[in-house]
């Protein structure tokens, strides 16, 4: 089958209507009420209060398409094929009404069934927790083949606090030439490190509440929460190498393409540049929509350090003017049947994007000035090598990050003292941790110091902001 991403996403929020679930729609990627999240990262996010026993929902039974960021996934844009700053999260969720039965048998139906998905069974692989034998029983009366299904240790859905359990995912096969692991390495199974195993969708039987304390209790009743990224099945529908070679990309590449003097697929390098501006265009402009905007602290860092890599990239590509907001538009096209308030927001988010980037122009012109002076002075031609210390100013103060620097040394045959530029990056880093003490200590009224220290308590936010700081 070949579907559209609108179909597939219309598709399952159609089979979950058809299964007695209310469809609700996507909600703000800003957390409401919810200090735990820099920003929502999944279905459930926004459904916590229903799993908690907080509110009560009119129906039991929800499904959703959910805008989601995820920052932990950053480093991996661009190199796995799966991984998305920006994705659509696809649910069905039960507040204590089915459970493991209905949930997995629904699962199997939408995927394989030729009314649905009808998605080749042979290539399909599920993965469940050791102790819970009772979904392995599950998916093998439905159908699935006992040596398709491993059983996962890691099959324990937790993520720090809230909802948890264990749970069951799938994987698609996408054929052997995906192997990028021998196959008698122990890391080659459906979960482990072979990118030829897709993990299409993550099945959670939630019963389990993990409280501040850390301790564990039973939640007031069972729940089913699901995550399904709608890029990778797409990529799955359109025959796609990765998340990018689909409707949901490519015509933003194709403008890429049309400032750069690069073309896609020719060279992977290249192509991880074209995949990283394309991921991250999207984030910014879902983002700014909802209401977010560049800044030096939280959710603001981090657009602010995603458009800098776009624009970084953009360099890579030769792309000689600022381009990303006219990229704006291009996304909002592609997702206008079910986010039309793109285009409704669209001034804004233009607005928004240009500005951040001609501020950052401004920087990077004066770091390209510093970097070529550079390579023209006596010294730097004396000794090949552009200086640790230089290296770092360039990253600190001009935000080069060294890789570039390397590419620019290595066009005029130099190279970069790495060494010096690691133990800079160090201290660097001590004066920084020792400043934020002596800040909080003496009780500062510096508002964003405050802030950050206040909600670094919280796990996701601290490696968010500390990943963030070694940007900045
Ligand atoms: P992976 O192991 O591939 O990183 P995950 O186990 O971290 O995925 P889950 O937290 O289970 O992902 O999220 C549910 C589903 O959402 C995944 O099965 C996947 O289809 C999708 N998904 C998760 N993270 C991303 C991402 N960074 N980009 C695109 N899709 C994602
Ligand atoms: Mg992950
Ligand atoms: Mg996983
Ligand atoms: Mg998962």
């Amino acid at each position: 089958k070949e579907l559209t991403s609108g179909q597939v996403r219309q598709m399952f929020l159609d089979f979950f209507k058809s299964k007695g679930h209310d469809v609700e729609p996507s909600a703000s990627l800003i957390p409401v009420d919810d200090p735990s999240l820099l920003w929502i990262n999944s279905g459930v996010a926004t459904l916590k209060k229903y799993f908690d026993g907080t509110v009560v929902p009119q129906n039991p039974r929800i499904t959703n398409a959910q805008k989601s960021i995820r920052t932990n996934d950053i480093e991996n844009v661009g190199k796995t094929a799966r991984h998305l700053t920006f994705f659509e999260m696809l649910g069905n969720f039960s507040v204590g009404d089915y459970f493991k039965k209905e949930a997995i048998a629904w699962a199997w139906e939408l995927l394989t069934s030729p009314d649905w998905f009808g998605l080749d069974q042979s290539k399909l692989y599920v993965t469940v927790y050791p102790k819970d034998q009772d979904s392995k029983k599950l998916w093998i009366q439905n159908g699935v083949s006992s040596d398709h299904i491993y059983e996962v240790e890691d099959n324990f859905w937790d993520i720090g606090g809230g909802p948890c359990g264990p749970d069951t995912e799938v994987f698609f096969d996408r054929g052997q030439e995906f192997n990028n692991i021998p196959v008698d390495d122990p890391e080659n199974y459906p979960g482990g490190e072979n990118e030829r195993y897709l993990e299409i969708w993550n099945i959670v039987f939630s019963e389990l509440n993990h409280l501040p304390d850390g301790s564990y209790v039973e939640q007031p009743h069972k729940n089913i929460d699901t995550g399904m990224g709608l890029e990778r099945v797409v990529s799955v529908f359109q025959h796609a190498k990765t998340n990018y070679e689909t409707d949901l990309f490519l015509p933003i590449i194709h403008a890429i393409e049309q400032d750069s003097p690069y073309r896609y697929g020719q060279d992977e390098k290249i192509d991880s540049s074209f995949k990283i501006i394309a991921d991250h265009v999207r984030t910014l402009v879902f983002a700014i929509s909802d209401g977010a905007e560049p800044s030096n602290v939280g959710r603001g860092y981090v657009l602010r350090r995603l458009l800098r890599r776009a624009v970084l990239n953009g360099q890579k590509l030769k792309v000689n003017r600022q381009f990303l907001a006219d990229l704006a538009p291009i996304v909002a096209e592609i997702m206008k049947s079910y986010y039309p308030e793109l285009s409704d927001n669209m001034a804004k988010i233009q607005q928004v994007i240009k500005r951040e980037e001609a501020k950052f122009a401004v920087t990077l012109n004066d770091g390209l000035k510093l970097l070529n002076s550079l390579i023209e002075s006596p010294e730097v031609k004396q000794s090949k090598t552009i200086s640790g210390s230089d290296a770092f100013k360039l990253f600190d103060t001009y935000g080069f990050p060294v890789e570039l620097t390397q590419e620019a040394a290595a066009e005029s045959g130099l190279k970069v003292d790495l060494i010096g530029y690691q133990k800079d990056m160090e201290n660097q880093k001590e004066r920084a941790r020792k400043a934020r003490g002596v800040t909080i200590s003496m009780g500062s009224q510096n508002a964003d110091l405050l802030n950050y220290q206040e909600k670094s308590i919280y796990k996701g936010y601290e490696e968010q902001v500390v990943d963030n700081c070694e940007l900045d």
